[in-house]
């Protein structure tokens, strides 16, 4: 069964067309800048490497372009749409509707407009890709896979802010958590590897965005990010966790509140404190040229990411495994060894070698023999995810 699988951003669609159950990528595809004078496209297939640039002026456009090109007599690796049997879609956020991925009907339709108000970034063009889609493969099943889904098993202790009830109950602020789908991924992989269906993890997503969730028995109890995808972690450009009156002493100075969403949210994180980049690959290099922001940038990644994890160690009790995931999780073996360096007496011991050895995109085991808790690299694969889901759902 073909499968396709889209990640609808405002400007841009990501999609991979699957073939399942044999999990096979048949062609992955980006288009950018959608909106733009001139918009970027690029499908990668076996029939080799194709680019091109013209103007797709919405999402709607960007869909019809993207099945022209599966079905091209070039570039096209299938006969017809019609083969396309589901298509998975990533939603961001479904609030405390949804627990696991489902059917799109217009009642789920509606109900990801209503959280539309939590995540108005996310929400809206996830629900573009999902109108283009229902239009030009109609006969196709069509299956919401949400990025708060898998943390909706957190109990009322972890979720509720220390704030008023009733901001709960009329506005419902609560933590709902993001990167489900990778937790949800790397945690069964993990399981894989530990020979369990129900292992207990603190997995650690470190991208962009980061976030690190505490799983015990195969379910979410835990995890960094809140109402939003700014709490937590230190990320890219995100700050994580801040005392919430640095917000009203800002706005004190002189800042309004849309000013203060787009610093905390897009200027500062790694960016914001060395003033140089997101992208931890350069810190490093300023780091090595003697860069003294570029260090402390990253040793308070590092710092924030070992009190989770030692938070998370408290919070679960034994722990079967650290899992680390993500751009930097899966590739940068300083962050891990820092942020696990002197848990041994907490059960983590990580075994330098193995782990400055692991090889990038594999599954890897990088604790000492003698570490109680486990520690892996798994290379996260929320598209995979997404297309599991849909087959399951389509399947039946
Ligand atoms: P996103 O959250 O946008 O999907 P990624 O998971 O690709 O982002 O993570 C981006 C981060 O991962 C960047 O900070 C980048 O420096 C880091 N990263 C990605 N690839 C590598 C690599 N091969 N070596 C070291 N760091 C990497």
């Amino acid at each position: 069964m073909k499968i396709l699988v889209i990640n609808s951003g405002s400007s841009s669609i990501k999609y991979r067309l699957f073939s399942m159950p044999e999990e096979q990528v048949i062609a992955k595809g980006l288009l950018e800048k959608i909106g733009e004078e001139i918009s970027f496209f690029s499908q990668k297939s076996a029939k080799g490497n194709f680019e091109t640039r013209k103007k797709i002026p919405d999402h709607e456009a960007g869909i019809t372009f993207i099945l022209s090109t599966l079905t091209d007599k070039d570039q096209g690796v299938v006969g017809s749409v019609d083969e396309i049997k589901g298509v998975g879609h990533r939603v961001v956020h479904g609030g405390e509707e949804f627990t696991s991925s489902v059917i799109i009907t217009t009642e789920v339709i509606s109900k990801i407009q209503q959280y539309a108000d939590l995540a108005p970034l996310h929400n809206p063009p996830n629900l573009m890709g999902i109108f283009a889609c229902k239009k030009f493969l109609p006969s196709a099943t069509q299956v919401a896979v949400f990025d708060t889904a898998f943390h909706q098993s957190l109990p009322p202790v972890a979720y509720l802010y220390a704030i008023p009830y009733d901001f709960y109950k009329k506005y419902e602020i609560r933590k709902y958590g993001f990167h489900g789908t990778s937790h949800l991924y790397v945690t069964k992989r993990a399981g894989a590897l530990l020979a369990t269906s129900d292992p207990t993890v603190i997995t650690c997503h470190l991208g962009n965005g980061c976030s690190i969730t505490a799983v015990e028995k195969g379910a979410s109890v835990d995890t960094s990010m809140g109402l939003t995808p700014l709490e937590g972690l230190v990320m890219g450009t995100r700050c994580g966790d801040i005392d919430p009156a640095i917000i009203f002493h800002l706005v004190s100075k002189g800042y309004s509140p849309e000013e203060l969403n787009t610093v905390f949210n897009k200027k500062s994180g790694l960016f914001g404190i060395s003033g140089i980049s997101n992208d931890m690959r350069n810190l490093f290099e300023a780091r090595e040229k003697g860069d003294e922001r570029a260090k402390i940038a990253i040793e308070i990644f590092c710092y924030r990411l070992k009190k989770y994890i030692g938070a998370y160690l408290a919070v679960l009790g034994a722990t079967d495994a650290v899992v680390f995931t993500g751009g930097i999780g899966e590739n940068n073996a300083t962050i891990r060894f820092e942020s696990l360096k002197g848990m041994e007496r907490l059960g983590v011991i990580i075994d330098e070698g193995r782990n400055k050895r692991a090889a990038p995109g594999q599954e890897t085991l990088v604790s000492a023999d003698n570490s109680p808790t486990k520690v892996f690299v798994i290379p996260t694969n929320e598209e995979l995810q997404i297309a599991l889901d849909t087959f399951a759902i389509a399947r039946n």
